[in-house]
């Protein structure tokens, strides 16, 4: 590390340690977990888990019922087994609970309070304790790429205020550390020319976003043949992403990209390390389990719904809860190191699950996945069940792909088959596909079943 970056690490710590203390000591704590022997991740996950129930059991009224309701107490919870007898958690529990959910040690000084609009529908918010450093999680992970903390980033992601206020005081809070933003909700050509403007200026170690508006800006980039200095990752925010569009954003700026996972409630969940075998879940810090529909763990390797307890948020516990995704645990090593347990990239959301007349269901990791074959295909694509229940198959195609027509007819046919019938599967060529606040929708359904 060079004397400049070594400075700024140190002022950015410096400035952190002022707003939260115990920021850098935590940092060096999750650090030194990861090399934990698999066995003593699992039992330190374990011991943390059970004081959290306990925690919950004795000063939080919505859990001390459900508990008292399920017949269990914090002391009958001695494995995996008996945790399952806790009742999930669903977004409409929490909604419906928000203020029992509260714990009745804190008061509402003490905790911030978050809110998601709620891309399947339903808004959820939550509350966190003002002291906690989640940011740690995110340090941590950075290190797996080499990028220091204090990395100077270029962000294409929602919610960016531009005012010059908010401009100013985002500089003044940072400083050295420099941050470009581009709103990924909506953007215009120039909006786009000042950001790159901004990164050739810059030279960001990191480039961070979704993945639509990525795919975006790399096609822009590659089409007027901009040269840029290449970040030393790319980092994606929790959202599918093709072969194609991977392969895409690497070529325009020149860097891997990797993919890190988590929701509005509980922000940092799992992310890719360079060796590439799923991504490690923060398992130090939050249980993450994988349920059938009866909520019963559903072996490695097997898709589930997720299910994920935070470990860190004592002021409004969320314990075995359904966030609305689909994934699976990995039951397999990884060769870099760190022995955070791995799970698959996710697929896809519960929401994206589609309801046939006869109600059976197509899973959207099913879905998501059509095209995992022939990946290079297609550039881009999407299924969309309609209101009548029938399905569009909408691709941006590769007209250069040897046998397009085939591979196209190939795939519509799967999915025919896989609804043997009983709705009507379209293909259709289109030029675009519109991204939704930024993000790119693999799956819609406007059907009622
Ligand atoms: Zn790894």
């Amino acid at each position: 590390m060079s004397f400049f970056s070594n400075c700024k690490e140190k002022l950015f710590f410096f400035r952190y340690e002022l707003v939260k203390p115990g920021s850098k000591r935590f940092f060096e704590q999750l650090q030194k977990d990861q090399y934990l022997s698999s066995d003593e991740i699992e039992a330190l996950n374990w011991s943390r888990t059970q004081s959290l129930v306990k925690h919950a059991f004795e000063h939080v009224p919505y859990y001390r019922r459900r508990f008292t309701e399920a017949g269990c107490t914090p002391k009958d919870i001695k494995n995996q087994d008996d945790f399952n007898r806790l009742p999930v958690l669903t977004r409409k529990d929490l909604m419906d609970n928000f203020d029992e959910l509260l714990s009745d040690d804190v008061s509402l000084k003490d905790v911030r309070l978050s809110t998601t609009g709620g891309s399947s529908g339903t808004p959820a918010k939550v509350y966190h304790p003002k002291k906690e450093i989640r940011a740690a999680n995110g340090w941590r992970m950075l290190g797996w790429w080499g990028i220091s903390p204090a990395a100077d980033c270029a962000s294409v992601y929602r919610d960016v205020q531009n005012s010059l206020k908010a401009r100013i005081m985002h500089f003044l809070q940072w400083y050295p550390t420099k941050q470009i933003l581009l709103d990924a909700t909506s953007f215009t050509e120039q909006d786009m020319r000042d950001f790159l403007d901004d990164f050739i200026r810059v030279r960001p170690e990191v480039l961070h976003g979704y993945v639509g508006a990525m795919d975006n800006l790399a096609e822009y980039v590659l089409e007027h043949d901009i040269h840029l200095p290449p970040p030393k990752v790319i980092w994606v925010t929790s959202a599918p992403i093709t072969p194609v569009q991977q392969n895409k954003i690497e070529t325009a700026f020149n860097a891997p990209v990797y993919d890190q996972y988590g929701c509005c409630e509980i922000y940092w969940l799992a992310a890719e390390c360079p060796a590439r075998n799923g991504l490690h879940m923060f398992y130090d810090t939050r249980r993450i389990e994988f349920l059938d529909d009866d909520n019963r763990t559903v072996p490695n390797g097997t898709f589930g719904n997720i299910a994920v307890t935070d470990l860190k948020n004592y002021a409004f516990p969320l314990i075995r809860y359904l966030n609305g995704d689909r994934g699976r645990r990995l039951d397999k090593r990884c060769t870099c190191g760190c022995n955070l347990p791995l799970m698959d990239k996710v697929k896809g959301r519960v929401s994206e699950t589609f309801t046939l007349p006869s109600k059976t269901r197509l899973n959207g990791e099913f879905l998501t996945t059509l095209f995992d074959n022939t990946p290079e295909a297609v550039k881009q694509f999407q299924v969309h069940q309609l209101a009548d229940a029938s399905i569009v198959i909408r691709v941006i195609p590769n007209n250069s792909y040897p046998s397009l027509d085939e591979t196209l007819e190939h795939v519509r046919s799967a999915l025919e088959n896989a609804v043997h019938g009983e709705v009507a599967v379209k293909m259709e060529r289109v030029a675009e596909i519109p991204l939704q606040k930024g993000k790119m929708k693999f799956v819609i359904s406007d059907y009622k079943a």
